[in-house]
């Protein structure tokens, strides 16, 4: 679950010989993720990365941080002020419910990726977490591009068939009278989960609040945060 970006594309590119010299990390890790032949969009990233930086045109270190901004920054900020909006004001949340779509273009946040949204609440007796089994679809206008992880074989069946061993190791341990319902995203509808809001957090302004909602935790995979942690 942390392999990171770098770790992913050297994965995909020894598994389909394109490395010179694949080590043993690598390829257990294509065990691990039993995913051995890399989609063909990932090979031709791949090819594309290696001439660029091959050419002198582009710098990794470069692209490693523009991609981390999408993951992390760009996108998630964008859900964490809808999902801020939402604990702040409770008749932009009850729009939120019934007609996501709608609220979310209040805040300005439309477009490819987006175009059909539910947005759904964990309460203290319900748990939502959001996967895409047949292959990653997320909602890119609130949350940006999907991490390496949600994309994963591992995680779209197994967050499936044992949601709550998962959710435990990602540290999400949820107590037996907790119901957890597993939304898969498809093509027509993307989820958005909308965070419980932590206690301690009366009073706080809307940016503060924002500041609370990670990425996971509007995935699901994840709590928004205590007042004073950090991410
Ligand atoms: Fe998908």
């Amino acid at each position: 679950m942390q392999t990171t970006r770098r770790d992913f594309l050297a994965t995909a590119g020894a598994a389909a010989g394109v490395a010179a010299a694949p080590s043993t990390a690598h390829a257990d890790e294509a065990d691990h993720d039993r995913q051995a032949v890399p989609s063909d969009p990932t090979l031709r990233v791949k090819a594309l990365e290696s001439l660029l930086v091959e050419k002198g045109l582009v710098d990794r270190a470069a692209l490693d941080a523009l991609v981390d901004l999408f993951e992390h920054k760009i996108g998630p900020r964008n859900g964490a002020r809808v999902v801020a909006r939402a604990w702040a004001d409770p008749d932009y949340k009850r729009r939120l419910l019934a007609d996501a779509n709608g609220a979310i273009a209040e805040l300005g946040y439309t477009g490819q990726q987006g175009e059909h949204m539910v947005v759904v609440e964990n309460t203290p007796g319900v748990h939502n977490v959001v996967v895409c089994t047949l292959c990653s679809c997320y909602p890119w206008p609130t949350l940006g591009l999907p991490p390496v992880w949600y994309k994963s074989a591992a995680y779209r069946s197994r967050a499936v068939i044992d949601p709550r061993g998962v959710l435990k190791e990602l540290g999400v341990e949820l107590s037996e009278d907790v119901e957890v319902r597993v939304w898969d995203s498809t093509a027509e509808i993307r989820y958005l989960v909308l965070p419980e809001r932590p206690a301690g957090t009366e009073g706080m302004t809307e940016d503060a609040l924002a500041a609370l909602v990670t990425r996971d935790s509007m995935i699901g995979t994840g709590h928004a945060l205590a007042p004073g942690a950090r991410a």
